[in-house]
């Protein structure tokens, strides 16, 4: 993870929506014939990929936020009337015009901040209809810009209406909505929240293995406030990635390192809530795991669209390195997605998406923060920036 190719003074090849050729500006435009020249001043990387967000929402959650200020803990946000089952009421009243409008305009910013893909979960429904409507908007959605993953997550929280008869609802996903969206191919993954109060390890296993029986690929929120084997589970189903692993154990981060399962990293989290945990990234990567590092852009706990932000705070939370920083939010964050077969690198045969910075030196993507540097986003060779272009360098 901590070595990148740099090529000064290059140029990419693009054609039929694909990169043909990199490397330096001299070899490239020799082999271009009459390519149309596209002159760009900045460093560019490969289009980053955002392996996790709960992008479909309705309201914002303020009230949580200052909640959060005054001391109070989720539960008492709860009693209140607030947190995740707030998200849950207001999502399930609003029509899939709505929410399609908002979420396409929210996946606009994340655009604008370099992202050409992303991983979005439904689980602000946990009721067939709305968690379908959830996932048929991001269908809707899903030829992009930015392009869009699908993930159900109907396993996201047990709803009000279950709280005394869990097991109802865990049977619900399983005979109801798991069958429902297989049928409607409108999920590549399955995820499930496997954390102390949420899913059991036993229950998130039985919901994923019956995802898996559907063809679905598989995710798992493990290990986010208290350890409780969810990183363990997910490199013994052999699921795409585990997600968050603040609390991760020992035997969990070994059992990672030892899988092809990717490790997401989820900083803007932990920062946006105020808590010190920081996952276990060196652990990770010294033992030989993938890590990626994502936004979880949501209402409640990560409202942050910004990968190279993410990317600053995996230097200067987790101590990874700069490169190894960059590589979690493309071709880590690719894997994460399960679309490493085309993206997240800048080479022959990869999707032309990219990014373009306005930095003199790489490592200034993750220096500079607080401030968008992006100026040009390409998505299969296409121009859909929708910036002003250029802003000054701050180096
Ligand atoms: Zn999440």
């Amino acid at each position: 993870m901590d070595s990148l190719e740099v090529i000064p003074d290059g140029a990419v090849l693009v054609r039929d929506r694909l990169v043909e050729a990199v490397g330096p500006y001299r070899e490239v435009r020799a082999a271009a014939g009459g390519a149309e020249v596209v002159e760009v001043d900045g460093v560019l990387f490969p289009g980053f990929v955002d392996a996790h967000t709960h992008a479909v929402f309705g309201m914002a959650r303020l009230d949580d936020h200052a909640r959060r200020a005054r001391g109070m803990d989720y539960k008492a946000i709860a009693a209140e009337g607030g947190g995740i089952l707030s998200s849950v009421r207001d999502l399930r009243a609003r029509p899939a015009d709505d929410l399609r409008e908002r979420t396409a305009r929210r996946l606009r910013h994340l655009l604008d901040h370099g992202t050409t893909t992303v991983e979005v979960k439904s689980g602000y429904g946990l009721e067939t209809e709305a968690e379908l409507r959830t996932l048929t908007v991001i269908g809707d959605l899903a030829a992009g810009p930015p392009e869009l993953v699908p993930t159900f997550l109907g396993a996201h929280e047990i709803p009000l209406e279950y709280r005394s008869r869990r097991e109802a609802y865990v049977r619900l996903v399983i005979d109801e909505m798991l069958p429902a969206v297989a049928a409607q191919g409108i999920a590549r993954f399955c995820d499930v929240f496997c954390e102390p109060g949420v899913f059991t390890p036993e229950e998130s296993r039985r919901i994923l293995e019956a995802a898996r029986g559907h063809g679905l690929g598989l995710k798992l929120h493990a290990d986010e406030l208290d350890g409780s084997g969810g990183a363990e589970l997910a490199a013994d189903l052999g699921a795409v990635s585990a997600d968050h692993l603040a609390r991760a154990s020992g035997n969990g981060i070994a059992a990672l390192a030892a899988s092809g399962t990717v490790a997401v990293l989820l900083p803007g989290t932990m920062l946006f809530l105020g808590k010190a945990d920081r996952a276990p990234a060196r652990a990770l990567i010294d033992g030989g795991a993938a890590v990626a590092l994502a936004t979880d852009f949501n209402p409640g706990s990560s409202p942050g669209v910004s990968l190279p932000l993410m990317a600053t705070l995996g230097v200067s939370q987790l101590r990874m390195t700069p490169a190894e920083a960059i590589m979690a939010i493309t071709a880590n964050g690719a894997a994460a997605a399960g679309q490493a077969g085309d993206r997240g690198q800048i080479a022959p045969g990869f999707r032309a998406d990219l990014a373009l910075a306005a930095v003199r030196d790489w490592r200034e993507l993750v220096y500079w923060y607080g401030t968008n540097l992006i100026t040009g986003v390409w998505v299969t060779g296409t121009a859909c920036h929708s910036g002003r272009g250029t802003i000054d360098f701050l180096g």
